[in-house]
């Protein structure tokens, strides 16, 4: 079986392209056969198809989410990792319950609605009211209070599919600044265009929290069809009415950071941290987000523990309750942001594959960045920028000055799945998935530090 080759058996199995296509005298050949044998890798899949299969959606806080730590650190452990444990903290929990839009004049008809993350509960009678229209969160910002008093907004948008995924910060305006605006100018609900750039009537849910004491208000999201079939109507010119069902409750609950090592021959040295987060959104079986990307930073760890020891200890921490305001990641940050780090890494983008390497090592460390470059460049990565490396859990630690890499993955229908009911896992192209391992596996052995291969008795 495949997962029991030594790694000199995956070496001898590489040897024979290596005889026929003279390989860059700059990267090391040990890394080399890392990144190409883990082309072939297994573990990725394993976890994230018994993670979405085996618990399924996990919501922060709930005990779903508790099912997937305990599922975790029991994964961690077969997989034969060190040190496993939960680093648990509270958080406020928010959940949803029945939801419905339906429009009821002029030409009455359901809609396909989801509730934001943290919108107000409507109560089972709901609000209705007129709708009042704006393209953009900027003209919901430049309204006179007396257009939106009583009234449910709409706000609409054009978010584009990009490869780097930069429609996500500015289109996904009207989903964390649209509600506590909304509700500031005293609106009796909000419903957004989806934050998501797919044609199917999934509505995308996602985190938002009324700011400035602003009084939670019904917030949804509206699928793309729903939201274009909306704009017809209101385009057609006569006053709309809006029903908005959105319950939900909340309460006080717990969550916690998963973490497990591959030890490093010396414990004296920082640690390299790969991550993902462990919790999704509660519609889909968050495959893609972030199924896919707790099975990557694990599986490029695990291939490295099989070839042997690293110098520097490998941490791999599986984050709880990132979608909710990247809890995890800040407690992470309360507990070990002041000890030094070698890299933080964190795959939280799906499973297609990576296109390009960024990293943030230092001036001094720049030869270790240019040598992954090298390293990368035969999976078809490009290397980028030598000063930024980003994550979500991880984006706060970066920013007060911790080294990282960042793996940018092709997020082109990436925002077709993210926080939908089709988050799940055959939405996870195996090839790409491994292509992933593969650049992850690449990155850690240089940045572990040489692996020693364990001691074996020898043949006859
Ligand atoms: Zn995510």
């Amino acid at each position: 079986m495949f997962r029991t080759l030594s790694a000199a058996a995956l070496l001898a199995a590489a040897s024979p392209l290596a005889a026929q296509v003279h390989r860059s005298p700059l990267v090391d050949p040990k890394v080399a056969a890392l990144r190409d044998s883990a082309l072939q890798d297994q573990y990725a899949w394993d976890i994230a198809e018994g993670l979405t299969t085996e618990v399924g959606p996990r919501l922060a806080g709930t005990e779903a989410e508790a099912r997937a730590r305990a599922w975790a650190v029991k994964k961690l452990t077969a997989l034969g990792f060190s040190n496993v444990r939960v680093e648990s903290f509270d958080l406020p929990v928010w959940v949803r319950g029945r939801e419905s839009a339906e429009i009821l004049a002029p030409f009455p008809q359901p809609l396909v609605v989801a509730a934001l993350g943290n919108s107000g509960s409507s109560g089972p009678g709901g609000v209705s009211a007129e709708v009042v229209a704006f393209d953009s969160v900027d003209a919901l910002k430049a309204a006179p209070d007396g257009t939106v008093r009583g009234r449910i907004v709409f706000v609409d948008h054009a978010m584009p599919a990009n490869q780097d995924g930069s429609g996500y910060g500015q289109f996904g305006a009207p989903r964390r600044q649209g509600p506590t605006i909304a509700s500031q100018k005293g609106a009796v609900g909000i419903v957004v265009r989806s934050i998501g750039t797919d044609r199917h009537r999934n509505p995308h849910t996602g985190a938002q929290e009324f700011s400035d004491g602003a009084r939670p208000i019904p917030a949804g999201a509206l699928s793309n069809p729903d939201a274009d079939q909306l704009l017809r109507i209101l385009k057609r010119g006569q006053p709309v009415t809006m029903k908005l069902v959105l319950e939900s409750r909340t309460f006080a609950g717990q969550s916690g950071n998963v973490i497990a090592e591959v030890p490093g021959r010396d414990p004296s040295l920082p640690p390299v941290l790969v991550s993902g987060h462990l919790d999704s959104w509660d519609q889909g079986t968050g495959a893609v987000d972030d199924g896919a990307g707790v099975a990557i930073a694990a599986a490029a760890a695990k291939r490295i523990m099989d070839s042997g020891r690293p110098l520097r200890t490998i941490r791999i921490v599986w984050f709880g309750a990132e979608e909710v305001g990247l809890v995890g990641g800040q407690d992470y940050r309360a507990r070990h942001g002041k000890e030094p780090h070698y890299a933080l890494l964190e795959s939280d983008f799906g499973a297609d594959k990576i296109w390009k390497v960024d990293s943030k090592l230092g001036t001094e460390r720049k030869a270790e960045a240019e040598a992954i470059g090298k390293a990368l460049a035969p999976l078809g990565i490009v290397t980028g920028s030598f000063t930024e490396a980003d994550g979500s859990d991880i984006g706060p630690m970066l920013a007060d000055g911790h080294p990282g890499v960042g793996l940018g993955q092709d997020g082109t229908r990436y925002f077709d799945l993210h926080h939908t009911p089709d988050d799940t896992l055959d939405k996870i192209d195996p090839v790409q998935l491994r292509q992933n391992v593969a650049a992850w596996t690449t990155v850690l052995a240089i940045l572990s530090g040489p692996i020693e291969e364990p001691k074996r008795p020898k043949r006859r």
